[in-house]
């Protein structure tokens, strides 16, 4: 019956299971300077750089294969 129905409507119902997930960082004017730099700038400030602004998820239907993305935002409390 299910198969009758694939059949007669191609159409995927997608199943999306996430296939990778990947951290987004902001981006940091202080990559690539010299340790010597970096120093004397406040520790908090480059902390701020380090924590993710979001997450990436790449997803795939088990189904037929179809991927997309999708972003979500990381909402700090404060
Ligand atoms: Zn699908």
């Amino acid at each position: 019956m299910k198969r009758l129905f694939e059949f007669l409507f191609p159409i995927c119902f997608h199943e999306y299971e996430i296939e990778n997930k990947q951290e987004v960082f902001p981006y940091n004017p202080f990559e690539g300077m010299s340790p010597t730099v970096l120093a004397v700038i406040e520790k908090s400030i480059l902390q701020k750089y380090k924590n993710p602004i979001g997450t990436q998820y790449t997803l795939k239907c088990k189904k037929c294969g179809k991927m997309k993305t999708y972003y979500e935002e990381v909402k700090y409390s404060k």
